[in-house]
């Protein structure tokens, strides 16, 4: 039997993860500071740890698994990484875990780790103009991330790179370009834009507060699809630089709310108020996942934001009773 590690397999992304690989039949143990929030997890093995402790890491990379995918990190949306309030955590506390998994990777002699990174690592100045956006790969550099988080992650990816170039290891690096879906974390701080627009019509009955003008331009990928590109990227054996895993779909924040009003058939005022922006525009590029997979995730927003506005609206329905 086959058998996978998922770092962070109490996470959003980490959690489905792990569902898909026991459907395919992988043996899987999965580690993180607190169980899945919102389901029971499907890992066989799933240990509760603090991947910032060595001692940790040595435990639960105690052998060479098949697969291992590292999504563990301290973030958030942009009310957590974009007001700068909790930069030195979000730095300090992903680097440790990122250095302590390579470590131990080098001496249990683990050949390949999935490396979560993410489109916060382009630089600002390509993501002013909603039209003339450029997150293609190679773009990154002369590097200016907008946030303390992307900076970590720029890092952590050359970090991952370089355990290949000097120990021979086979790591990947994918960027994810904002996933969401049902069981994501959806109030309290950390939400991401889908799940805090979903919430706020949710809970809404005339009017929906917006921060900023809801111009931002960002595109947004369905937890499905993000988790099928993130297996078949690193299953296979011919790329090893970093790789968008996103849609090339831009939609502005307010036609977000439009689309999701829609969804639950409520008309709504946009208030705009003042709030942590981020960069004006951002979409994925995805050329070079075509090339290497031979497909690229579709853009069907309508769908996946229909299932997780559900989801979410259940909670809320939940949450009040
Ligand atoms: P998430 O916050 O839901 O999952 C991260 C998990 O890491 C959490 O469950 C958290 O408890 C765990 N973790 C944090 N510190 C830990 C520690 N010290 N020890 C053990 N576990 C720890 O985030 P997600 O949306 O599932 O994202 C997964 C990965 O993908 C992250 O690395 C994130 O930076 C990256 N990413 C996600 C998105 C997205 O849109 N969801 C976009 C870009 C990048």
């Amino acid at each position: 039997m086959k058998t996978a590690l998922v770092l962070g397999a109490g996470g959003f992304i980490g959690s489905h993860l792990v569902k898909s690989l026991v459907k395919q039949g992988y043996w899987v143990r999965g580690v993180d500071l607190k169980y899945p929030e919102f389901s029971i997890s499907f890992a066989d093995h799933f240990v509760i740890g603090d991947l910032r402790d060595p001692h940790v890491v040595e435990s639960v990379m105690d052998k060479k698994f098949d697969e291992v995918y590292q999504l563990a990190a301290d973030m958030g949306g942009a009310g957590y990484i974009n007001t700068g309030d909790n930069d030195a955590d979000v730095m300090g506390n992903s680097i440790l875990i990122n250095v302590n998994v390579l470590k131990r990777a080098e001496i249990v002699g683990i050949k390949s780790i999935l490396f979560s990174s993410t489109a916060c690592v382009y630089p600002e100045y390509n993501q002013m103009d909603p039209d003339k956006i450029n997150c293609k790969e190679d773009s990154v550099y002369p590097a200016a991330p907008d946030t303390e988080y992307g900076w970590e992650k720029l890092f952590s990816e050359r970090l991952y790179l370089a355990y290949n170039k000097n120990y021979g290891m086979k790591n990947k690096v994918v960027r994810y370009h904002n996933v969401y879906g049902p069981e994501g974390t959806w109030d309290g701080g950390k939400e991401k834009a889908p799940a805090a627009i979903c919430r706020k019509v949710a809970k809404a009955t005339d009017e929906i507060q917006i921060w900023g003008n809801g111009e931002q331009h960002r595109s947004f990928l369905y937890i499905d699809e993000a988790v099928k590109a993130t297996i078949d990227f690193y299953r296979q054996d011919k790329y090893f630089e970093p790789v968008n895993i996103g849609s090339e779909r831009n939609v502005s924040i307010n036609e977000l709310v439009d689309i999701v009003s829609s969804i639950a058939g409520k008309t709504l005022t946009k208030k705009h108020i003042p709030g942590p922006l981020g960069v004006h525009a951002r979409t994925s590029h995805n050329e070079l996942i075509k090339s290497v997979l031979g497909y690229a995730p579709d853009e069907n927003l309508e769908y996946g934001l229909l299932k997780t506005y559900d989801w979410i609206n259940e909670q809320v329905t939940k949450e009040s009773k």
